[in-house]
């Protein structure tokens, strides 16, 4: 096995590094932890697309650059090391657009390739419900048939860039006397068709990234139904394992991570042993969870779907980032509770921050106990 990455690939890695530092220069955007998540800027993704860079894994028939995951991976590495704001893409590059090139109609394709690749519109993910979370299939928002359009009422929750994005990709009822699994099927919605309603939540930082997404009669043609009807459930399943997949789950708060090493190689800090363990130990799982996510990455490139893989690192890789909270504040005493914003907090605020976020990275995208299930019965053979 070998696991060095090609020339290719290393210029590849120096000239996204490259352009990083220019944009950091020019004060694009700042280096911040999270922030990745929190931003959405349409000019940094259109710079990005302008580069060739987005869709890095799209056929070129779709305008994409038909790399490797492994590509893709080294790609976002360097964006999460500076956390690059990538919200305003995120999902449509990610997740919608793939999902449109497996399931969707030549129409739907037609329609949302071009401006997904081209940065043009954002998407958020409507799955989650109030009372339909790990049990996605307990999905009670409806699709109802009348003529050529579906009427959608219900509610989502926990959606991610709603406030931002332009489009909506949602999981509804269309069967209401189907079977469990069988009744479910995936609808695009425009943002601003009447009916549609985006209220705030707050985070406990008291950031604003998710929020409820309320439809009232809201009036969709058929022709946004994306695949097959009543299969949205087993499509939605064949799209969260790329989700799961990717570096972000390693790195949400990378600046931290580095600024903490050089902080206690500096300071008075490094003579303390037990600090001096602790990091050796959260460096062991850094590397250990990028070599997962690598893994995963390897796992897509040989054409296979990487469900109990991604599983495994998402699992691993959040309880690291869990663990970088907890350890920062621990190092830094009183002053890692801080929040950013003082002066003299040291590494920003970012440890205060990190702690915060961390409970959240082992619930989004499927919770921990979930993925261990799959890892216990898809990977491990185990039966219930
Ligand atoms: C920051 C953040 C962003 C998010 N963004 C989005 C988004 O953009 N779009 C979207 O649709 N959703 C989003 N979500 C929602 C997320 O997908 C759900 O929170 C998640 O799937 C868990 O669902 P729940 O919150 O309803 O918890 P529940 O499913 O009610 O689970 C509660 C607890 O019970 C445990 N549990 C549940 N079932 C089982 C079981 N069978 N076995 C063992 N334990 C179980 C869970 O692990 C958890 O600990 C986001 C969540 C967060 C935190």
């Amino acid at each position: 096995m070998d696991f060095a990455f090609s020339k290719e690939q290393e210029q590849f890695r120096n000239d996204v590094r490259k352009f990083l530092e220019e944009e950091l220069e020019k004060g694009t955007f700042e280096v911040k932890c999270n922030y990745f998540l929190e931003e959405s800027s349409p000019e940094f993704s259109r710079k990005l697309a302008q580069k060739g860079w987005m869709g890095l894994t799209w056929p070129k028939e779709y305008g994409g650059g038909n790399r490797s995951y492994i590509d893709r991976t080294i790609f976002m590495e360097e964006l999460m090391k500076c956390q690059a704001p990538l919200m305003y893409h995120f999902f449509g590059e990610r997740q919608i657009g793939p999902g449109l090139m497996h399931f969707g109609s030549e129409e739907l394709k037609e329609e949302f390739l071009p401006k997904i690749i081209n940065a043009q519109i954002s998407f958020c993910l409507g799955l989650s419900e109030p009372d339909a979370g790990s049990d996605v299939a307990a999905v009670i928002t409806s699709a109802r048939e009348e003529g050529d359009y579906y009427i959608i009422n219900g509610q989502k929750i926990w959606t991610t860039n709603a406030h931002n994005a332009d489009y909506i990709w949602t999981l509804t009822v269309t069967d209401p006397d189907g079977p469990k699994y069988k009744n479910l099927s995936e609808i695009i919605v425009d943002m601003k068709t009447p009916g549609v309603t985006v209220l705030p939540l707050y985070n406990m930082l008291g950031v604003h990234s998710f929020n409820q997404v309320f439809f009232d009669d809201v009036k969709i043609h058929k022709r946004y139904l994306v695949g097959e009807k009543n299969r949205g459930f087993y499509q939605m399943l064949a799209q969260v394992d790329y989700e799961r997949a990717g570096i972000e789950r390693l790195m949400q708060n990378y600046p931290l991570f580095a600024n903490l090493k050089e902080h206690v190689k500096e300071s008075h800090l490094s003579s303390d042993a037990l600090i001096r363990d602790t990091l050796a130990q959260l460096e062991i799982e850094f590397q250990a969870g990028r070599l997962l996510i690598y893994h995963v990455a390897w796992t897509i490139d040989q054409g296979k779907i990487p469900n109990y893989e991604a599983a495994l690192s998402k699992t691993y890789c959040t309880r690291f980032e869990q663990n970088l909270g907890n350890i920062a504040t621990e190092i830094l005493g009183p002053f890692g509770h801080v929040m950013p914003g003082f002066e003299g907090t040291p590494l920003n605020g970012d440890a205060a921050d990190s702690y915060l976020w961390s409970p959240s990275y082992t619930i989004q995208g499927g919770t921990s106990e979930i993925l261990k299930t799959v890892i216990a019965t898809r990977g491990l053979g185990l039966k219930f």
